[in-house]
């Protein structure tokens, strides 16, 4: 684990990812907010492009919690089957569009607590749709943020609580609410976990970690 960044380090890291990309998306397909939470229960351990494959599919005929009880488990699990854990996905599905419109009208709710009483929803889904929908500066931390916040000393921490209350406290406010996205495409593309390509990367001047790989990489 890298040491914390000072604060002008932090700021100019997010500077330059803000130069580049002002406004990152992420990269799951979703509708509205019910399918936002659905395409983000169902990544969990599958890759964004898997998952969207298999939504397509699904949100065409299945996007309010109504239309998927009504599609039942057997048809969401045909349409998910290419993705990992489908079978337990599914059920999550089915229970989480019941309970939505059993306890909230339907509507997909906006605090963290109420988010994550969701079946399969955990605190990092809840993260990504208020970052995401609601546009709240929420830090889910996923396994490309967890390992970038701990190589470059953006946000170092033994957890990943430990690494979204780090983002949460060194990141300048005004880097916050696209803190996520910058981070989780640097750490999925340039930051990569087996060989980190430290040559084409943007903050290599910046960055704490010590093995870094630019002799191998120009
Ligand atoms: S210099 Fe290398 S280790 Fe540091 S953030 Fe860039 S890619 Fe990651």
């Amino acid at each position: 684990m890298a040491k914390q960044l000072p604060y002008a380090t932090i700021a100019e890291i997010f500077r330059r990812f803000e130069a580049v990309e002002p406004h990152p998306k992420g990269e799951l397909e979703h509708v509205n907010a019910f399918t936002l939470v659905v395409a983000v229960a169902l990544s969990a351990q599958a890759t964004d492009k898997g998952v969207n494959k298999a939504t397509r599919g699904l949100f065409a005929v299945a996007d309010t919690p109504a239309k998927m009880l009504a599609l039942g488990e057997a048809g969401v699990t045909e349409h998910i089957k290419t993705i990992g854990l489908y079978r337990n996905k599914a059920k999550n599905v089915i229970k989480l569009s019941q309970r939505l419109i059993d306890t909230f009208d339907g509507v997909v709710p906006t605090s963290r607590a109420a988010l994550e009483s969701l079946p399969g929803v955990g605190r990092k889904t809840a993260n990504v749709v208020l970052n995401m929908w609601y546009r709240h500066p929420a830090q889910a931390v996923d396994t490309h943020i967890f390992r970038l916040g701990n190589r470059a000393g953006i946000a170092p921490g033994k957890d990943v609580v430990a690494v979204e209350r780090a983002i949460e406290d060194h990141v300048p406010v005004e880097f916050q609410h696209h803190a996520h996205h910058w981070m989780i495409l640097h750490g999925r593309y340039i930051c990569t976990a087996r060989k980190p390509r430290c040559g084409d990367c943007l903050i290599s001047d910046l960055c704490a970690f010590e093995e870094k790989t630019i002799d191998e990489t120009v």
